[in-house]
């Protein structure tokens, strides 16, 4: 089982959109795979048709005291092989219950190794706030993956991303493969080629050479079933993302 966390301290840079389409291409290739909706805003959720109300049995029960199994909160989604554990809005209230519950910051961890051994890949689809939730993805990640659209205010996200996982390495004691991906790339804007030129020159992590270009299709994508339908050269790219992230795992973290 593999964790891939998928986080930047900046919103609307496609980290959603990178979940639900390197879920997508790891799941039409046969493999097992589970997404965890961390975000309260729930739009992972809410791509799979998860409604917000009555609020769903999901991510804020693996807080719960005791916590509940991931196999009692997964449930399928539109495409086979892969499972959706939705995220409630009432998520936003457990950083206040962290100062009361100082081991909840390694819950997901302990989930996670207990009983997520059927899965082949687990994503966490984070919010951009660095807190309680995004500091349990950091723990329990095997690789963080930094979607960065290519445009000069979400370098500050990444070299802030940057920083939280150098920290988090040094708490956890091991180290965290980490993997940008350019994403949103306009080619015909001079500011989006300067800002991948930069992304590409930053130290602490693998940069693909490739990016994930604007896509109409992609942005109006709500769910899985519309995704399918709008396939066009931004899911495409993403399979290409895919088979990086894939050749470049050391040997001892690929599936068997
Ligand atoms: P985040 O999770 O980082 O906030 P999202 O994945 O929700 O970002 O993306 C922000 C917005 O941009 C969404 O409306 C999404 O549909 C759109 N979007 C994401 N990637 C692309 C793309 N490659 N081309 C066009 N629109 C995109
Ligand atoms: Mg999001």
């Amino acid at each position: 089982m593999q964790v891939w966390t998928i986080a930047n301290q900046k919103g609307g840079v496609g980290k959603t959109t990178t979940t639900l389409a390197l879920g997508y291409w790891l799941a039409r290739q046969g493999a097992q795979v589970l997404q965890i909706d961390l975000d309260p805003h729930a739009s992972l959720s809410r791509a799979h048709g998860v409604p917000a109300e009555p609020a769903p049995q999901g991510t804020l029960e693996l807080f719960a005291d005791p916590p509940q199994p991931l196999a009692a909160l997964a449930r399928p989604t539109a495409l086979a092989g892969l499972a959706l554990v939705p995220a409630q809005s009432a998520l936003a209230t457990l950083e206040r219950r962290s100062a009361t519950q100082p081991g909840l910051g390694r819950a997901l961890s302990q989930a996670l190794a207990r009983d997520a051994g059927r899965w082949d890949y687990v994503l966490l689809d984070c919010a951009p706030t660095l807190g309680l939730l995004m500091v349990n993805a950091l723990a329990a990640a095997d690789r963080l993956i930094v979607p960065t659209q290519t445009e000069p205010l979400a370098l500050h996200g990444l070299d802030g991303m940057l920083r939280t996982a150098q920290m988090i390495e040094r708490s956890r004691g091991s180290a965290l493969p980490t993997f940008v991906l350019p994403t949103l790339h306009d080619r015909r804007t001079r500011v989006a080629q300067e800002s991948l030129a930069a992304m590409r020159g930053r130290p602490g992590a693998k940069v693909w050479d490739a990016e994930i270009p604007i896509d109409t299709r992609l942005r109006d994508a709500q769910s899985f079933l519309d995704l399918e339908a709008r396939f066009g050269r931004g899911l495409r790219a993403y399979g290409d993302a895919l088979d990086w992230l894939l050749d470049s795992a050391p040997v001892q973290e690929q599936v068997a």
